[in-house]
């Protein structure tokens, strides 16, 4: 079973470096927000959500984002994943690989869809997710807590705790070989390829989380690198 994955972007913002690097200042860099869409014979999958309610997102980050995430009409994630042909309610699965705000609000728009969601990580955050998304996740038997395991063929869940005690790996089988979405474990390409771990991370801890991503796929996705955009148009 072999995916093909289409980063949808959904947004961008300005982040502090002392977010993205251990040994980061105040200065800020570019992230880009992002949805994924998996196809395969047992799609569309998607991965992560966007946010919803991005001024509510941005007025809960000011002091990390100064100015709050930037999106255009067309990336609104209901307008830009119909504009990619994707309609929401045919989405087999949505995986999380977080519960913030900006992967996770809009999961109430993917009604026929499995969501998968890290267990541990779930009993902790349950009590403080935004209520639309917990009424919704309480109704219909659509809420699969999620360990280590396989959740369709050729695609699995890998947990890996750093960031948010739920984060997870998202690990796919393609052409080019697994490719692990790594959620915001790593948030660029810089935090991987120069082995510069995140803020507000035991260094450690993120380097053994990485070794195990590393084990288990070909390729290491961050959550928020804009040229993530660049390396997906020419093949991963
Ligand atoms: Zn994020």
């Amino acid at each position: 079973m072999v995916w093909r994955l289409t980063p949808i972007r959904v947004g961008e913002c300005d982040v502090r470096d002392y977010i993205s690097f251990l040994d980061g200042g105040e200065a800020t860099r570019t992230y880009t927000l992002y949805v994924w869409v998996l196809e395969g014979p047992e799609g569309p999958v998607v991965v992560d959500t966007g946010p919803s309610d991005p001024e509510g997102f941005s007025n809960a980050t000011a002091s990390y984002i100064p100015g709050g995430v930037r999106q255009t009409p067309d990336e609104d994630t209901p307008v830009a994943l119909r504009r990619r042909g994707i309609d929401p309610s045919t989405v087999r699965a949505v995986v999380i690989t977080h519960l913030h705000g900006d992967h996770y609000d809009y999961l109430p728009i993917f009604g026929n869809a499995v969501v998968c969601v890290n267990g541990p990580g779930y009993r902790q955050a349950q009590d403080g997710l935004a209520a639309p998304v917990r009424g919704f996740l309480a109704t219909g038997d659509r809420l699969r807590l999620v360990g280590d395991e396989e959740i369709l063929p050729g695609l699995s869940a890998l947990h890996l705790g750093i960031h948010s005690p739920c984060s997870q790996a998202v690990i796919a089988a393609t052409a080019a070989g697994g490719v692990a979405l790594l959620g915001d474990v790593a948030y660029l390409y810089d935090n991987l390829e120069d082995d510069r771990p995140p803020g507000g991370c035991d260094p450690a801890e993120w380097r053994r989380a990485i070794a195990k991503a590393r084990a288990e796929a070909d390729h290491l996705v961050p959550g928020h690198d804009p040229r993530v955009m660049e390396r997906f148009a020419t093949g991963g």
